[in-house]
């Protein structure tokens, strides 16, 4: 058979169980016609490269990633950070700040909720730092903001505005009354505004910048979680990506969501993912998931959980309960749609898990539904072996397994959660050895460097649950020791395996895509030293040489 090329002489680890090592492969219009050793390549006539013993990946897969919120922030200004001990400091630098630039539309800071020391601030606070102006300071986990009155009312928010999830996504309220802070979906708005002003070429620029980004590190497929409250701007970019697979120019395959954050937008979430669907599906651009998201955040405990809290004793609120996780599927296995979920808290997966459980009994053999839980910083025992039992699929952003609480996470979580559930975070390889389907992830909604989105960043943190300073990372991200438990340190052969063929079955490409074997995409990444063999410290450095995508080389030579 005449073939486009054979590679010889590599160290080949296919992610195909049955075959997980080889030496030799061979490429024909795009896909793999032959992987195995070099007795077997005597079939075959085209050109022979030999790799001199490199090492071979199958093209990696990113589970869940936010090319679209990333767009989002890439033309949002965060503000200036305030970094002071206490609130008055705080409230002094940004007055300072404000008279020091006068004439602004808008002022713009960022702050730790840490830093108020359990007080609050309030929008006669900040109208009092800055009447004429806008004023938004960020909290900087992201999922909540302090205004004025004046953003207040350019959004039309006053005392009667109802909450739209209440307990998770709301405006917090003294005696009946609006304060100006305010929580996940009923923040975001306020956040982005100006978002759908973005141009065209803005848009594609910043898209561009994450492609070329993509192809450098080797991520061939990614899973993207959208932009909460924002799917017309989804839809733009998703737009322009079809735009560019269509001109044959997309060199990732992607596939997207339709995002629903509260109850009441059911039925048009449900609208939008199918219209959705329709619009978005050329060879390397699909659409066929909604994404809900479930809770929020630990940090500022959004995140829902089963125990409550440790400090302030609330368990925080799921965004919907499980008889409606139970509906929603049903509407999503007729329409032959899949469910993505944005789960922190043990509460949050625990009623998607009770919600299948649910749609399993009542529909019996007809049930199809692909689920994925995601995040997963928080599990109860009592659910760590019912995503095994009910097929759902865990997916977890392993760079966040250092502890991702500050330098000293072993430290700083107790207070919130308690000793035995800051012991016990990102349990992925318990729930791994039960039998589920895991998944990993970069889940940054930050472009920046693309540092966070590399993957090479989660194996190594998934390896060794630490961040220090031999790890390719921001110096305010490294960690004084491993985070425990070390039980729940991976392989590099399972972390591989997370980031190929399980991320293309979570997709649902695992006939096209996740493995080196013969009839699938030849999707892979050359490497000039052994992966498996690699250091676990400093994992992060590692890039690969070669990206091929459809057998075509992407990456510069
Ligand atoms: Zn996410």
């Amino acid at each position: 058979m005449k073939v486009d090329y054979i590679l010889k002489n590599a160290k080949i680890f296919t992610s195909n169980k049955n075959n997980l090592q080889a030496t030799s492969l061979v490429v024909k219009d795009g896909k793999f016609v032959y992987v195995g050793d070099e007795a077997g390549l005597s079939d075959y006539e085209g050109e022979v490269i030999d790799l001199g013993g490199k090492f071979i990946l199958p093209g990696l897969i990113d589970s869940h990633v936010h090319i679209t919120t990333g767009v989002g922030f890439e033309y949002t200004d965060l503000g200036v950070f305030v970094l002071c001990p206490t609130k008055k400091e705080c409230m002094d630098f940004m007055a300072d700040y404000i008279k020091k630039n006068p004439g602004l539309k808008r002022y713009r800071f960022a702050m730790s909720r840490a830093s108020l020391n359990g007080e609050d601030i309030t929008k006669e606070e900040l109208d009092a730092i800055c009447p004429n102006a806008e004023l938004l300071l960020l909290e900087a986990e992201v999922h909540s903001n302090w205004v004025n009155s004046k953003i207040l009312a350019a959004h039309g928010i006053t005392d009667d505005t109802p909450d739209p999830v209440p307990g998770l996504a709301y405006f917090v309220r003294k005696d009946g009354h609006i304060t100006g802070n305010s929580y996940e979906t009923a923040s975001w708005p306020m956040l982005f505004d100006g978002i759908n002003d973005l141009t065209d070429e803005q848009i594609s620029t910043a898209i561009l910048r994450w492609l070329d980004n993509s192809i450098k590190v080797g991520v061939c497929g990614v899973f993207d979680a959208g932009f909460p409250e924002h799917n017309g701007v989804n839809e733009r970019c998703y737009a322009f990506l079809r735009e560019l697979d269509k001109q044959g120019k997309l060199p990732v395959y992607v596939d997207g969501c339709y995002v629903l954050t509260q109850p009441r937008k059911m039925k048009e979430a449900l609208e939008g993912v199918k219209r959705f669907r329709e619009e978005f599906n050329t060879e390397h651009m699909k659409v066929h998931t909604l994404k809900i998201f479930m809770d929020g955040t630990l940090k500022i405990e959004t995140a829902a959980m089963v125990t409550p809290y440790e400090d302030t004793g609330v368990t925080g609120a799921t965004a919907f309960n499980a008889e409606q996780v139970a509906e929603i599927l049903k509407e999503l296995n007729e329409a032959g749609l899949d469910l993505h979920v944005h789960t922190v808290g043990e509460a949050a997966s625990r009623v998607v898990l009770d919600g299948v459980e649910l749609a399993k009994k009542e529909l019996g053999d007809k049930y199809r539904v692909k689920v994925t839980s995601a995040h997963l910083w928080v599990q109860d025992d009592a659910d760590l072996d019912r995503f095994a039992k009910l097929g759902v699929t865990a997916n977890f952003t392993p760079w966040w397994h250092a502890g991702n609480g500050g330098p000293n996470p072993i430290e700083y979580w107790p207070d919130f959660i308690g000793e035995k559930r800051a012991h016990s975070m990102f349990r992925c390889k318990t729930i791994w050895d039960s039998g589920a389907l895991v998944t990993w992830s970069s889940d940054e909604v930050f472009y920046g460097d693309f540092k966070n989105w590399s993957p090479y960043l989660a194996m190594e943190v998934g390896m060794t649950r630490w961040i220090n300073e031999k790890t390719d990372a921001s110096e305010l991200q490294r960690t004084v020791a491993a985070f425990p438990p070390a039980s729940e340190r991976m392989s590099i052969e399972e972390m591989i395996l997370g980031y190929t063929i399980n991320g293309a079955k979570q997709l649902g490409i695992e006939a096209t895509k996740g493995s080196i074997e013969a009839g699938k995409d030849a999707d892979f990444l050359v490497f000039d030293k052994d992966m498996l063999t690699a250091e676990h410290e400093g994992f992060s450095f590692n890039k690969p040489a070669e990206v091929y995508f459809g057998g075509k080389r992407m990456n510069e030579k």
